[in-house]
């Protein structure tokens, strides 16, 4: 890798579904011309899919 890309930072966000909504349409049309951070996306996707029923578990857990 050369140089990361500055939207590399938003990918976590992006995938966690936290960003807003001008965040998300502004990342959005960046990783249609950017590589690097479709497969950021693409390799973190399935790790915020794991974490969504954990955090759920958490907060359940937490209740009780
Ligand atoms: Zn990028």
């Amino acid at each position: 890798m050369t140089s990361a890309c500055s939207y590399t930072v938003t990918v976590g966000g992006y995938v966690l579904g936290v960003l807003n909504v001008r965040e998300s349409k502004e990342f959005h049309e960046h990783i249609e011309v950017c590589a690097q951070c479709s497969r950021e996306v693409v390799e973190l996707s399935p790790v915020a899919r794991m974490l969504a029923p954990l955090r759920t578990a958490a907060r359940a857990a937490h209740l009780n």
